[in-house]
């Protein structure tokens, strides 16, 4: 039994089940963002719609942020502890790495774009860069 995975769930009010704990256990141990399809053969018992039922879940509470990896796929990264249940606060940057195709959230303040001129609030921001990752180097 994890200690961390429960710590997360409960500190974001989402009631342990076991698939929960199954697929948060995923993001725990994986650098890079991670896709539907990925999650898929990483628990080949899992059924589709209950992996992405539980992504959706996690999605609602702040424990995970959906990330639009430029090419249509939608890709799913742990929240810092920042976000919860309809507020997010992922403002940071994505890495994309044109070699191995990895997305990584980079723990780093996002540019000067979230200071937006007067009368806009700001909802969502992404900021994507592209390049080679430590691993690829
Ligand atoms: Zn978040
Ligand atoms: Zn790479
Ligand atoms: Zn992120």
């Amino acid at each position: 039994m994890n200690h961390q995975i429960l710590h997360t769930l409960e500190q974001k009010n989402v009631r342990p089940t076991p698939m929960r704990m199954l697929v948060l256990e995923q993001f725990l141990h994986a650098r890079a963002a991670r896709s539907l399809g990925e999650l898929e053969t990483a628990m080949p018992r899992a059924d589709r719609i209950t992996i992405y039922r539980t992504l959706r879940t996690f999605e609602k509470k702040g424990i995970l942020h959906a990330i639009a990896d430029g090419s249509g796929a939608t890709l799913y990264a742990l929240c810092p502890d920042a976000c919860g249940p309809a507020h997010h606060r992922d403002f940071h940057p994505h890495f994309h790495c044109v070699r191995c195709g990895a997305t990584t959230c980079l723990d780093m303040p996002a540019p000067q774009l979230a200071r937006l001129p007067e009368g806009y609030q700001l909802l969502d921001m992404e900021v994507q860069l592209r390049g080679i990752c430590p691993d690829c180097r």
